[in-house]
């Protein structure tokens, strides 16, 4: 992955790809101490815009926040960064990866001479899932690994470390022949997946565990917006993992996944065994959103050139 061409954004400049480096002593990659985004910009239009791009610089800024690390470049510069990267490397549709972390500048977790620094790399990623499981739905497991408690790992913000619990409950679910995992809270409620938040549809109103230990997941903010534009209710609140087994549906929602159903849970067919209805409506809502035809939310929109 690393030997390829393109560029990558590092510290306020754009370096070829091959050449954006680090050392081996650099400090978040022994410590997993950093913060990142997942960013997607899609072919809207005749151009490409990114989706929401304000809101992930914002959300990256306040992960920044929560791990205390200072931020050396200000939220304008880092969406400047990213609408340059897909331009520049020539991307009609891409996903951004932007990551915050801290340099060599010392070893040992008392070292106090460290830098932040930051990249933005996209590259084309078309869609984590098959157009079938995109309609079909996917199969979970629910996970032997319990997600984050909130008082262990910082569950607000998206640092570079909490994902190795997400690695261990993924490859986990892969093993058993699942395509994604289900993490329970450290309470046993529904959290969410490895890198995606859960709603569940029963009798017609949509339910998605509150923000207590899942990521405040913009595609979960997207979908509640687009939900209740179109009459739904929309609750937050606990969920089980058994009213996930009796759901009408039950989807993902995220950056990568952007809104992908689930089929199964735990060996149980969840509702019809494919995508409902109601799942449907949102997933089309979603990419039309996404796509540039939603007028109405154009706004989130930014398109990476200045026309
Ligand atoms: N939960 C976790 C753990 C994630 O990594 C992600 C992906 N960023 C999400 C939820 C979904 O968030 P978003 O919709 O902002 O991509």
């Amino acid at each position: 992955f690393a030997d390829r061409d393109g560029l990558i954004w590092f510290d306020g400049e754009l370096v070829p790809w091959r050449d954006a480096r680090v050392h081996v002593l650099t400090h978040t990659l022994h410590y997993g101490m950093g913060v990142f985004e997942g960013v997607r910009a899609y072919q809207a239009g005749d151009g490409t815009s990114i989706f929401r791009l304000h809101d992930h610089t914002r959300r990256l800024f306040r992960s920044a926040k929560i791990m205390n690390m200072p931020m050396p470049f200000d939220a304008e510069e880092l969406n400047e960064a990213q609408r340059t990267v897909v331009r520049e490397n020539n991307l009609r549709e891409a996903y951004l990866r932007p990551m915050v972390f801290y340099g060599s500048e010392g070893m040992g977790l008392r070292a106090d001479a460290l830098q932040t620094h930051v990249i933005v790399a996209a590259w084309e990623w078309p869609s984590y899932m098959t157009p079938e499981a995109r309609e079909l739905g996917i199969k979970v497991n629910t996970s032997s690994y319990t997600r984050h408690h909130v008082n262990i790992s910082m569950c607000k913000a998206k640092a570079n470390g909490n994902y190795i619990n997400s690695m261990l409950a993924l490859q986990e679910a892969v093993r058993n022949g699942c395509e994604e995992a289900l993490l329970l809270d450290p309470e046993g409620y529904v959290a969410e997946g490895s890198g995606e938040n859960i709603f569940i549809v029963s009798d017609g109103v949509l339910y998605t565990p509150e923000l207590t230990s899942c990521l405040d997941g913009i595609t979960r903010n997207s979908v509640i917006e687009l939900a209740q534009e179109c009459g739904y209710q929309v609750v937050e609140k606990r969920i089980t993992r058994d009213e996930v087994y009796i759901a009408d549906e039950a989807f993902f929602t995220g950056t990568a996944a952007e809104v992908l159903p689930i089929r199964m849970l735990d060996g149980r067919t969840i509702g019809a065994g494919r995508r409902g209805p109601i799942t449907r409506r949102l997933q089309e809502l979603y990419f039309d959103v996404v796509q540039g035809r939603s007028p109405a939310h154009a706004g989130w929109l930014t398109d990476v050139t200045d026309r």
